[in-house]
């Protein structure tokens, strides 16, 4: 029976919840312990709890208090990984965005506008426009309107705030976008409908182990300090940034290792940027979006390397002052810091590899069995 008196689980994640899944994690024994409540970790736990497996999930913090509410919000397929042909990766992603669009959560998923400025005559309309008709069909994409091909002045009509000389035509395409962190909750509530225990601010902090096998987790709860045994056939690892750390406590050697890559957002108010669409625009290393964000839009993002607090990632002046000069760039009205009304940054999980840069590195999942359990 749940904390509401009735048997069927309700998805609710409240106080009384709380304190009967604390009960639950130190006397029932799971087949799947999920170690992480981001996006991946709920998804895991949503995916195992269908298959009618007996699941938990614990979460150190929040839900989503991670990369997971820090992110562009975009539900997209990558336009810059179709140029660096990552055909797989984009396909995949195209037809994740079309079933979120139409199935999955068409509630929490909406479509978004991007212009894509030409700045260059003759070769980089055809480029540009093989590219979107890839991406326009991938993965059976469907329920967003294809490319629209403007001049100079329809470009400019679309978005007044770009400065004329910094463009010669434009492309229109559509993504998909999502408010990120309530993406997440409502996974994590869907596996709780299921019958996932789910349970915040309740952190690993060691493993158990039954001869050479992983057999659960000690957790902490972090508001009381209290802790208990987990009993679980599987432990899964989907700490984002610090996989490398709960791996290291499980005594396990890891197959790859997780590059912290930091992505900074500005936030500016809608009249600061006369546009009726999203803009798309190249950097000498990427690409820096312009993204319609209810009352505001969100401008982003970086890519470097962060070695410092994993819990709290944070923007340097150098960061702003990049940004800034991106945008401005192409802007007629530059803004300025005071036109700033918020700036957050993430940490991109990327799996250490080849490249130094770390917009190079693949945007893959990976996953690995590092231990038996
Ligand atoms: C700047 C930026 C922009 C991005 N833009 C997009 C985008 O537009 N679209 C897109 O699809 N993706 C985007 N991404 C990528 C996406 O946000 C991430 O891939 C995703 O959020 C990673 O989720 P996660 O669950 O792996 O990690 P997280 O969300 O970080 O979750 C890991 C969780 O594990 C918990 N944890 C850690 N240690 C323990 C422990 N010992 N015990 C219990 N819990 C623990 C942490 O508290 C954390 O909540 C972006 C990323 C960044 C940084």
């Amino acid at each position: 029976m749940n904390a509401t008196g009735s048997t069927a689980p309700s998805g609710r994640l409240g106080v009384d919840e709380r304190a009967e899944n604390w009960r639950r994690l130190g006397e029932e024994e799971f087949d799947v312990l999920v170690i992480g409540g981001g996006v991946v970790g709920a998804g895991t736990a949503l995916d195992a709890a269908t298959r009618g497996l007996r699941v938990a999930l614990v979460e150190a913090r929040d839900l989503a208090s991670g990369t997971s509410s820090r992110s562009s919000k975009l539900f997209h397929g990558g336009l810059r990984y179709l140029e660096q042909l990552e055909f797989g990766l984009v396909r995949e992603a195209l037809r994740e965005r079309e079933l979120m669009l139409t199935r999955i959560a068409p509630h929490l998923v909406k479509p978004v506008s991007f212009l894509y400025p030409l700045t260059h005559r003759v070769w980089e309309r055809p480029y540009t426009a093989t590219g979107l008709f890839l991406y326009d069909r991938m993965g059976g994409a469907k329920s967003v309107p294809g490319q629209q091909h403007l001049t100079r002045a329809g470009a400019l009509r679309m978005v007044p705030a770009l400065r004329r000389d910094k463009l010669v035509g434009g492309i229109r395409y559509f993504d998909a976008q999502a408010d990120d962190a309530r993406h997440t909750l409502t996974v994590a509530r869907t596996a709780a409908q299921y019958g996932a225990v789910i349970r915040t601010s309740t952190q690993v902090v060691d493993f158990l182990h039954e001869s050479d096998r992983v057999s659960g987790v000690r957790v902490r709860d972090v508001e009381t300090g209290e802790e208990t045994d987990v009993q679980a056939g599987v432990v899964v690892n989907c700490a984002g940034v610090w996989t490398d750390q709960v791996l290291q406590m499980s005594g396990s050697r890891g197959r790859f290792r997780v590059r912290a890559s930091k992505g900074v957002h500005i936030v500016v108010p809608r009249e600061k940027i006369v546009s009726d669409s999203g803009v798309i625009l190249r950097t000498p290393t990427s690409v820096l979006f312009i993204i319609p964000w209810k009352g505001h839009w969100i401008i982003g993002t970086t890519d470097t390397d962060w070695h410092l607090d994993l819990a709290h990632p944070a923007a340097t002046a150098k960061d702003i002052a990049y940004i800034l000069d991106q945008v401005n760039s192409v802007l007629n009205t530059p803004l300025t810091t005071d036109d700033i009304e918020g700036v957050y940054a993430g940490l991109r999980p990327l799996l250490a590899g080849e490249s130094e840069e770390t917009s190079k590195l693949s945007r893959e999942h990976a996953v690995a069995r590092t231990a038996p359990g």
